[in-house]
């Protein structure tokens, strides 16, 4: 599954890599995705992805730093990805309505795919509130470092600062370079977020519930049912083939589930492969 990134990584080279693709989920993803809660591990996260990650644009194995040098909007949408590849594209998210005298249980469904959308990169400005005012910033463009190119090393940042971020008509006045940075670290986290937060209805009294899922909290419940299963037929495997624990989780998941089925047609006498005609 290929997933574009909004932001992506910047090589030393200053080349912008953004396109990432998943490989077949493995039982060791599907052990390490089981590990998340409401409050993740980062680094955990970062052996997660590294793991599903066969590419990411030139980076091809993807090591640990390279992910986590992505935004954290971008790591939302390669978890909501993983989330799809182990569990479908649906999200179901249930919560107990706020309003006391009510508490009925509402359900709202998501898409991933529609979550993930045509792909980031449609949006290519934010307006962003800093100490100095209001200021859009917009991605840099193929202009804006030719024109910085020819600065030197220490001075290229801030010429570029002061290219893409521009007051607002309403009047704010030239930014700081503190104002600057705070604007550019809002740029990378808003701009390409897939947007979490729904708002739902009661079915119930009608009063509004807000939801705003964490991607990592929802790849961990995912998998919440799926450990035991996992374990289990790891077990079957290693019983009847004897091969080791490590050999058994590297399996790509569909490679482990066609193992079992021929386990299972053995063990009932049944013919290992369908003859067609
Ligand atoms: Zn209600």
């Amino acid at each position: 599954m290929d997933v574009a990134l909004g932001a992506g990584v910047v090589d030393r080279a200053g080349t912008r890599h953004r396109r990432a693709r998943l490989g077949p989920v493995t039982g060791v993803d599907e052990d390490r995705a089981g590990d998340f809660g409401p409050v993740p591990d980062p680094d955990g996260l970062d052996d997660l992805l590294a793991g599903v990650l066969v590419r990411l644009g030139g980076y091809a194995p993807v090591a640990t730093e390279v992910v986590a040098a992505l935004t954290r909007s971008d790591r939302a949408r390669l978890l909501l990805a993983l989330r799809a590849a182990l569990a479908g594209d649906e999200i179901r998210l249930i919560a107990p309505c706020p309003n006391p005298d009510c508490g009925e249980i509402a359900e709202v469904v998501l898409s991933v795919a529609a979550l993930l959308g045509p792909g980031p990169g449609t949006a290519d400005s934010v307006d962003v509130d800093t100490s100095d005012g209001r200021f859009r910033v917009r991605l840099p463009r193929g202009a804006d470092d030719a024109a910085v190119a020819v600065l030197p090393d220490g001075e290229r940042n801030v010429a570029l600062w002061r290219r893409i971020v521009e007051p607002d008509p309403s009047g704010a006045g030239p930014a700081s370079t503190a104002a600057l940075a705070a604007a550019l670290a809002e740029l990378g986290e808003s701009v390409c977020a897939p947007d979490l937060a729904v708002v739902a209805r009661c079915p119930e009294c009608a009063a509004w519930l807000e939801l705003d899922p964490d991607p990592a909290d929802l790849l961990g419940r995912a998998q919440l049912g799926n450990a035991d299963r996992l374990l289990a037929e790891v077990h079957c495997l290693a019983y009847h083939y004897g091969w080791a624990q490590a050999d058994i989780l590297a399996l790509s998941r569909n490679r482990r589930h066609r193992y079992l089925d021929l386990l299972r047609r053995q063990l009932d006498g049944r013919p290992l492969v369908d003859l067609g005609r």
